[in-house]
């Protein structure tokens, strides 16, 4: 067929873009927490991330899903997964960028902050192989509480190289971990695990049972959890024996998952397979949840970036989109919608930045520990829970475009709720914040404290902190209320925390515009003041069409809509549901181009 029409109005292909330069919340947060030094290579990453040919890669992995073999042509069993090439191009590549490791093989002052810049560029483009990079990452606290086993796999964990192949451990260079923790009857309680290890007398353990999630069975070696005579305990279990014999690992199937497709999570059983002691016996959890913390922060950090790429694909489509014989991002509506989106995004990276400043220098440092203990939960908790609604949001900005696989923000809208459940669902992490606060209450003397680093900055804030202080308060008096009141005042805290940061850090629209939108969430007056001067000297085309100045005086003073103040969230409109007061506020409307304008 010919010349029926002609393709116009569509926006090009968001490709061969810096998504480090491109990003200014990500750039200013690494700076502000010491990870400056690394500027140049996260330059060098951000343009190979932004590339039409890592992006196609990225398609690739998730259109063609890695494909589980139980045996070979001759009846042998194998155990193998095959993945496409585009996705062990890509994980070679975060590999070699050390976006698994590389705050712990060189360790310098922001080298934690360093990695998770590293981390969120690869993650915002290609999820899937995000699973097994940060279980990589997240091993080495654990693993070094077992020297023996340390000396001989860190120098693995923390190569740059990358190799797929499963055979004899001593002849592989470098390696990739998982975890397995969740079985059938239990995975947030797993206390409930009936996996059962014993001491074969030689230094191994034999373990028999299964695992109901097993992310990346492709990995070389795995922490896990099993039941000994002393209680819950956890192993090192590889998948190739030391002389390269196949382990008695067995993978059953993969998962059929909401999310990427690319990331291979499988159920697995084990038969006597051997194992080594990592930790104590019977202080399994203990163990464990040294890889958990460093999980958990890493699902921030992949929300976050998924965040950055769900508004950069956003704006990019209506700066370039005409409806209506206008530009989208120069309708007031349109713009409003872009700076909330920016708003969550920006807050959420500088979350995620601060928590793994946290590790840099001051590991296991008394206030330091307390504050990341706290707030990666609650961060945790909040950042995950926003994910999916902000994606939704950002895809519909693409109109029916958004709505089609051809797009990443289909695949993004997927992923998002995944890093909700995964290390922590929203009550499991609600209540672990509570039970922090119960049993170590310096971590919440040092989260006031954090906080409070703002104090005075802004009467909303202020406000609002007083209401979560009341909260805390409740809680403290009435244990009995807490897991009833959980959600509500990790929400509070999170939005203290990210308000905080945001007053601190962020251009002075910008934090003025969070607070204004989202401290109210949990009900407080709505006569705000900033007692910051408005520092946003970034322009764009949008910006410098609306001025503050230009906007009449009585609309500055114009209250909030009363339907948006809410005393609670209500079940339908718990986390993950707008409540941004931006919209159809002109005064906001200019700030809402000031934010919009980051996002671009
Ligand atoms: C994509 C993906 C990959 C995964 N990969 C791995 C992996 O590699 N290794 C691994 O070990 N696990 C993995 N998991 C499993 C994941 O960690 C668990 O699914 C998660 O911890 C929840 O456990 P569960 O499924 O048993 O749900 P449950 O623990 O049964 O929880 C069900 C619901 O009940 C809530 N709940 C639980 N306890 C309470 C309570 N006391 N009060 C109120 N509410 C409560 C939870 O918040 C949740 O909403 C993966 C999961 C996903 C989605």
């Amino acid at each position: 067929m010919t010349g029926t029409h002609e393709v116009f109005n569509q926006a090009p292909a968001r490709v061969d873009v810096n998504e480090f330069t491109g990003n200014p919340a990500l750039v200013d947060a690494v700076t502000r927490y010491g990870g400056g030094w690394a500027e140049e290579e996260l330059t060098e990453i951000g343009a190979l991330v932004g590339r039409a040919e890592f992006q196609r890669d990225a398609e690739l992995a998730n259109t063609n899903p890695p494909v589980f073999s139980s045996h070979d042509r001759w009846g042998n069993r194998t155990d193998t997964v095959d993945f496409h090439p585009a996705y062990h191009r890509i994980i070679g590549d975060a590999v070699a960028h050390g976006a698994h490791t590389s705050c712990w093989a060189d360790i310098r002052p922001g080298a934690h902050v360093a990695r998770a810049a590293t981390f969120m560029l690869f993650a915002q483009v290609e999820p899937g192989h995000a699973c097994p990079v940060s279980m990589t990452h997240a091993v080495v606290p654990s693993l070094r509480l077992a020297p023996e086993l340390a000396q001989e796999w860190l120098p693995r964990v923390y190569s740059r190289g990358y190799d797929p192949e499963l055979r004899d451990p001593a002849t592989k260079s470098s390696a990739i971990f998982g975890m397995a923790m969740t079985e059938k009857q239990g995975g947030s309680d797993v206390r409930a695990n009936t996996t059962t290890a014993t001491d074969a007398g030689d230094g191994t353990w034999l373990i028999t049972g299964h695992k109901w999630f097993c992310s990346a069975p492709q990995s070389d070696a795995f922490l896990m959890l099993a039941q000994t005579e002393a209680g819950l305990s956890c192993f090192l279990v590889p998948r190739r024996l030391p002389g390269g014999a196949a382990n008695n690992f067995f993978i059953q199937r993969l998962k059929d998952k909401l999310g990427n497709k690319s990331n291979a999570s499988s159920e697995i059983e084990l038969d006597h397979a051997v194992g080594w002691l990592v930790g104590d016996a019977g202080r399994g959890v203990r163990t464990i949840i040294e890889m958990v913390n460093q999980t958990r922060l890493d699902c921030i950090l992949g929300s976050a970036a998924g965040m950055r790429q769900s508004v950069a694909e956003a704006v990019w489509h209506v700066r370039h989109r005409i409806a209506f014989g206008r530009l989208l991002i120069d309708q007031p509506a349109m713009t409003a919608v872009i700076a909330d989106l920016q708003l969550e995004a920006e807050a959420a990276t500088w979350t995620g930045i601060r928590l793994a400043a946290c590790w840099d220098g001051a590991e296991g440092s008394g206030e330091t520990a307390a504050f990341a203990r706290l707030a990666t939960a609650v961060a945790k908790y909040w950042v995950c829970k926003r994910g999916p609604q902000h994606s939704y949001e950002a895809l519909e900005c693409l109109g029916g475009n958004g709505s089609t696989e051809q797009f990443p923000l289909a695949r993004r809208y997927r992923e998002q709720p995944v890093m909700a459940i995964w290390e922590g669902s929203g009550n499991v992490i609600a209540l672990d914040v509570l039970r922090a606060m119960a049993r170590q209450p310096d971590t919440v003397d040092a989260f006031r404290r954090e906080i409070g680093l703002a104090a005075g900055e802004h009467s909303v804030f202020d406000d609002h902190v007083k209401s979560m202080d009341a909260l805390l308060g409740r809680i403290r008096d009435h244990p009995a209320d807490g897991p009833r009141l959980a959600r509500r005042v990790v929400e509070s805290m999170a939005l203290a925390l990210q308000a905080s940061l945001l007053l601190r850090e962020a251009p002075g629209n910008l934090s003025d515009a969070f607070i204004r939108a989202d401290c109210p969430r949990i009900g407080v007056r709505s006569t705000a003041r900033c007692r910051r001067a408005s520092t946003c000297n970034r322009s764009s085309p949008a910006a410098e069409r609306v001025r503050v100045s230009a906007v009449p005086p009585q609309w500055l003073r114009r209250r909030r809509r009363p339907t948006m103040i809410r005393t609670r969230p209500s079940p339908a409109s718990a986390p993950g549901t707008p409540s941004r007061t931006l919209r159809g506020n002109a005064r906001a409307f200019a700030v809402a181009c000031c934010c919009a304008c980051r996002a671009a």
